[in-house]
């Protein structure tokens, strides 16, 4: 694994080296004022990790449960110093006051984060999992991903981004707004 420069402290505690993880995050919204819901949650992300690539935004036909608003998704490239579980925990106290409620799986939601990479890490824990195990079957997060970074290896199945896509049996409804 490729994480020589942490030593036993961890990265982001006090005497800990601190290092800078590539990190990619999927944000999808399908409730209320979906744009500003997006630049809200960029507003509050950009406070603990530096944003260095912002995809298009994409609208996306609803997935799973059909019958709810259609999604609007983005997916952005950051610098953060936070280890995989704190960098969670950041996200789901940013749906919390970006105001997403508890709901079903797949229902509809304010606001969606999803860790889908950290930087070559594989974590298969109850609560994290990382690579995001569903990127692969998921067009409104692969098409965004593509096209920031349509280069970069999956640590798990070694395709690129865009080997990826253009796998992707379906690419169901995702368009470019704008
Ligand atoms: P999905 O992200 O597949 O749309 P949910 O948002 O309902 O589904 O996520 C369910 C739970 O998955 C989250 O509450 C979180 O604890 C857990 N989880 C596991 N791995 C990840 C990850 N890589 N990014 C975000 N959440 C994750
Ligand atoms: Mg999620």
């Amino acid at each position: 694994q490729n994480n020589c420069f942490w030593n036993a402290r961890g990265p982001d505690r006090p005497g800990g080296r601190v290092e800078m993880i590539r990190v990619f995050l999927g944000i999808g919204t399908n409730l209320g004022d979906r744009e500003r819901n997006l630049q809200d949650a960029l507003a509050i992300l950009s406070q603990k990790m530096v944003i260095l690539k912002e995809s298009s935004i994409y609208q996306t036909a609803p997935w799973g449960y059909l019958d709810q608003p259609a999604f609007l998704n983005q997916v952005i490239e950051a610098q953060t110093d936070l280890s995989p579980l704190n960098l969670l925990g950041f996200l789901k106290d940013t749906e919390k006051v970006l105001g997403r409620q508890a709901n079903f799986r797949y229902g509809p939601r304010l606001i969606d984060l999803d860790i889908l990479f950290y930087g070559n890490r594989i974590i298969q824990t109850p609560r994290l999992q990382i690579p995001h195990p569903r990127i692969a079957q998921r067009a409104f997060v692969l098409v965004p991903l593509a096209e920031i970074a349509p280069d970069f290896v999956h640590p798990q199945t070694k395709q690129t981004i865009a080997q990826l896509l253009a796998a992707l049996p379906d690419l169901g409804e995702v368009q470019k707004c704008g």
